[in-house]
């Protein structure tokens, strides 16, 4: 069983399903993708989370090709103003959650399903559910960030070593605040559609319509990770319109309609770089993400093909 249809989550089933073992990948959201996550208002469509893939691994590069062949992943472009390096940068088609359908598909996923305390029992792990099921697994692979599978652990009582426990703990997270906005013109964020700042309270704007996912003019603005833990708690009209006002010379067109989104786990400030974890072997259970691999989407694909490994060679 894995819990997570992330980019982690998702790979490691797709790897376990293809050798022939029996894989459930359980999710809380309503869709998969995790931090992949393409939203739709008004004709308009942003993508909130991460907003473009490398891919520099050959074993990841396979599967970026693969996708563009099928026309699921598209080259956006090679670089942004003042970045332009030449390594493609990819999009989702029609948005990055494109991706991780794809890969769910032939996958047994099961959504709206949180996943509230782990166990062990038995030979088995016991997953308890906020709908108050009660799920047994073999084998467990876990995928969600890792302050939130530390908090699944202890809240079923389950014992680690205090080392152990402290290098888990040790992973922290950036948080990103999010504005969404629709505009009645084009933006004036230059092509091709995205911005990288490093000073202020903005961290990326990024246009939706240049990007080719929206037809409407949409900007994505994400905050700078200490902007976003500095006002978290502050109401998020306020932090909008801040981030409004400072965004303003990339907005072009009035602001027709917004909405705020916020990522308490963005991306990992430390990378704990083993791929996997595994934390015990009988049964076995496997700590996965990106916190492990490296704090982007191919870090998180590549940490779930580790744990699919990990999981093999121990079974
Ligand atoms: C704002 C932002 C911008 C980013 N930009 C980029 C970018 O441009 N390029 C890039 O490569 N990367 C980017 N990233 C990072 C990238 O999105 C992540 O590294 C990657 O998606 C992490 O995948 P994951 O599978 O490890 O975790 P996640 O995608 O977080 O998946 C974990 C899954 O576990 C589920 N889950 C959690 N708890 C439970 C529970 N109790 N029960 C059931 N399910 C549960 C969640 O719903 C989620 O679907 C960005 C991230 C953010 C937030």
């Amino acid at each position: 069983m894995v819990l997570g249809a992330g980019m982690a989550g998702l790979n490691a089933a797709a790897a376990l399903q293809q050798v022939g073992r029996q894989v459930v990948v359980l999710d809380k959201g309503r869709g998969v993708g995790g931090r992949l996550a393409t939203r739709r208002a008004e004709g308009a469509v942003f993508d909130h989370g991460a907003q473009f893939l490398t891919a520099r691994s050959p074993r990841w590069r396979a599967l970026v090709d693969r996708w563009s062949e099928e026309g699921v992943a598209v080259e956006w472009c090679r670089g942004f103003t003042g970045e332009a390096d030449g390594h493609p940068r990819w999009r989702g088609q029609p948005g990055m959650t494109a991706l991780a359908k794809s890969l769910a598909q032939g996958l047994d996923v099961r959504l709206q399903t949180q996943v509230t305390a782990l166990r062990q029992q038995d030979g088995f792990w016991n997953l308890s559910t906020a709908a108050n099921e009660t799920l047994l697994a073999h084998a467990l692979i876990l995928t969600a960030p890792v302050p939130q599978s530390l908090a699944l652990l202890d809240a079923g009582g389950v014992k680690m070593e205090a080392a152990l426990r402290a290098r888990l703990a040790a992973i922290t997270y950036e948080r990103c605040l999010v504005v969404m906005v629709t505009l009645d013109a084009r933006s004036n964020v230059p092509p091709p559609g995205g911005v990288a700042l490093t000073d202020g309270p903005i961290a990326w704007i990024g246009d939706n319509q240049q990007k080719g996912i929206s037809v409407e003019p949409a900007l994505t603005i994400h905050a700078s990770a200490e902007y976003s833990l500095t006002n978290w708690d502050r109401p998020r009209e306020e932090t909008a319109r801040e981030l409004l006002a400072a965004a303003a010379p990339w907005l072009g067109g009035r602001v027709r309609q917004q909405q705020m989104h916020g990522w308490r786990y963005s991306r990992p400030e430390r990378i704990d770089d083993c791929g996997a974890l595994v934390l015990s072997d009988l049964p076995p259970l496997i700590i996965a993400g990106d916190a492990f691999a490296g704090a982007r989407i191919e870090g998180a694909a590549l940490s779930g093909l580790a744990a699919a490994e990990k999981l093999l060679a121990l079974q």
